[in-house]
């Protein structure tokens, strides 16, 4: 067997697994559909301002540092953290005002804004983040960071973790939560961290209450110095060092194989793209269905999975500051149970959504022309499955500018020199996202672990996956855990080129 590898897609998982194979010896392409690297990572640049696409923060900055020493590559970007990590605005229909909360690092300032509303916060937030503390440590490197070959090595491995964290798969993450706080402000904003995993407290596994752990103590958020994109700038310049060549505006969308091997993948103008390996970071549960043809993965089945949510996102530029609003910013309306337990499945009204807008220019001034600030804002919406049709997504917009005009004082309508709306159906084109879900596959009982769309084909024995979708799971420093699961496993079966 050869060594030359054709990567699908330059998302971050894509473009980092490249760079770890190229450094043990394979010879890498990678084919990638949009006209840009990066994946969801992405920009836009538009009137002047250059927006973050999708991804605004991160955490578990030490995947990255990981990255770094297995690849020999010294980081090519610098990260700094956030403090305050974000802010909460919840309506109050009685004052018709926001009750504003800022969520800091430091205990003693974090236990300030919610000792009003919360006996003994100071307590029962240490208590919860070193049960939630205990549980990260107890689950990490046996479920998240591991490769499992066959069931028994999955089984073997859950039955290392303490018996203790065993209720932690049956309860959800709001019943978790609710064990340690009363107030609902509280729970509300802890539970947060839910939504970046594209689903709701009420849906999510209660094992996810780590990520308030992740996010308050063990490492918190981060931003990149001159916006989120310098990292697949970076990246993309030691792709270029490796040789590794990137071809755009290139879909794949059929196969050619014999037996159980592949020999290639054709794209959409007939060609032929030969390797002896192939990795693919495009979805790894729609990739199979759309591309493999494979029936446990028909339309019918991908539409019973369960998927994250599907963004609605605006970037505005807009004239002037902005000053009731924080670099991340959270708005809540009144109705936190019944709006996010109904709003995936398009049961809820979008006239007054839930939204997160980021203000990169705060922090990144080059990000937008003197005297104006962009605006990213992040609306979750339900997926093409539950809400076909968006010919209303420029009215949604419009409520959300309107809403968060008022909330912050500021006439955004009048001061706005620069706007653009993706609803759904533009990501679903652009990055093939399935059903314009933004996360990919969510993270049930049954879509974690062993039970993932795995990272190497149940038939062809040339064929990996990584990314989102495959073990093990969504966000950015997932990606760069799954290219490592992803280059172990090829490893593992071919060896680098030295051996
Ligand atoms: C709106 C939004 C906000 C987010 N915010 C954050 C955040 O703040 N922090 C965070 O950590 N994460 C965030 N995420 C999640 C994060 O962006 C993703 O988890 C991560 O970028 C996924 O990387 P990936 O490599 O798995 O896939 P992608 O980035 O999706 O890359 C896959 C690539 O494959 C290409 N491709 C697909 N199919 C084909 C094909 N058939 N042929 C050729 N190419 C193909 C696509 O065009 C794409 O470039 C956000 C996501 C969204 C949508």
């Amino acid at each position: 067997m050869g060594k030359n590898v054709l990567i699908i897609g330059s998302g971050l998982g894509g473009l980092t697994t490249a760079l770890r194979l190229a450094k043990a010896g394979y010879s890498v392409k990678i084919v990638e559909k949009h006209s840009s690297p990066g994946g969801r990572l992405n920009q836009l640049k538009k009137d002047g301002f250059t927006f973050d696409m999708a991804p605004t923060f991160f955490s578990m900055t030490y995947e990255f540092t990981t990255f770094g020493k297995d690849t020999g590559i010294r980081l090519p970007f610098e990260f700094y953290p956030l403090n305050p990590l974000y802010t909460v605005r919840i309506f109050d229909p009685k004052s018709g005002k926001d009750r504003k909360y800022t969520i800091y690092k430091e205990f003693d300032k974090l236990a300030k804004e919610f000792a009003s509303i919360e006996p003994d916060f100071d307590q029962k937030v240490k208590r919860y983040l070193r049960d939630t503390g205990r549980l990260f440590d107890d689950t990490i490197d046996r479920v998240v960071r591991r490769n499992f070959y066959d069931a028994i090595s999955f089984g073997t491995s859950l039955a290392g973790v303490p018996p203790r964290q065993a209720p932690k798969m049956v309860r959800t993450f709001w019943q978790e939560i609710s064990r340690y706080f009363e107030s609902d402000d509280v729970k509300m904003i802890f539970s947060l961290v839910s939504f970046f995993l594209g689903a709701t407290p009420f849906n999510t596994m209660a094992v996810y209450t780590l990520l308030n752990y992740v996010e308050m103590e063990h490492d918190g958020y981060y931003n990149v110095k001159g916006g989120m994109y310098k990292i697949v700038e970076g990246l993309m310049n030691e792709i270029e060092k490796a040789g590794i060549e990137v071809t755009y505006n290139t879909e794949i969308i059929g196969k050619v194989t014999e037996g159980n091997t592949l020999q290639g993948f054709i794209d959409t103008s007939g060609r032929l793209w030969e390797a002896d390996l192939f990795v693919a970071n495009a979805d790894a549960a729609a990739f199979r269905g759309q591309v493999l043809q494979r029936q446990k993965f028909s339309p019918g089945k991908l539409d019973k999975m369960q998927w994250t949510m599907a963004p609605l996102t605006l970037y505005l530029g807009v004239k002037g500051k902005i000053e009731g609003l924080d670099h991340h910013n959270y708005f809540l309306g009144d109705n936190f149970k019944d709006y996010s337990s109904k709003v995936f499945s398009n049961d809820v009204s979008l006239k007054q959504p839930y939204y997160y807008v980021n203000v990169t220019s705060r922090h990144n001034p080059e990000a937008a022309p003197e005297g104006h600030e962009n605006l990213f804002i992040l609306v979750p919406v339900p997926d093409l499955r539950f809400k076909p049709d968006w010919s209303d997504a420029e009215e949604i917009a419009d409520n959300v500018i309107q809403d968060l005009s008022q909330r912050v004082g500021f006439d955004i309508p009048k001061n706005m020199v620069s706007r653009t709306v993706l609803a759904p159906p533009q990501w679903e084109k652009m990055l093939n996202l399935y059903r314009g879900s933004g996360l990919g596959l969510g993270h049930s009982l049954r879509q974690i672990g062993y039970w993932r769309p795995k990272n190497k084909d149940e038939k062809y024995n040339n064929l990996f996956y990584v990314g989102s979708s495959t073990v093990p799971g969504t966000g950015l420093p997932m990606a760069v855990i799954s290219s490592k699961l992803c280059a172990e496993r090829i490893l593992h079966d071919y060896g680098s080129v030295s051996e």
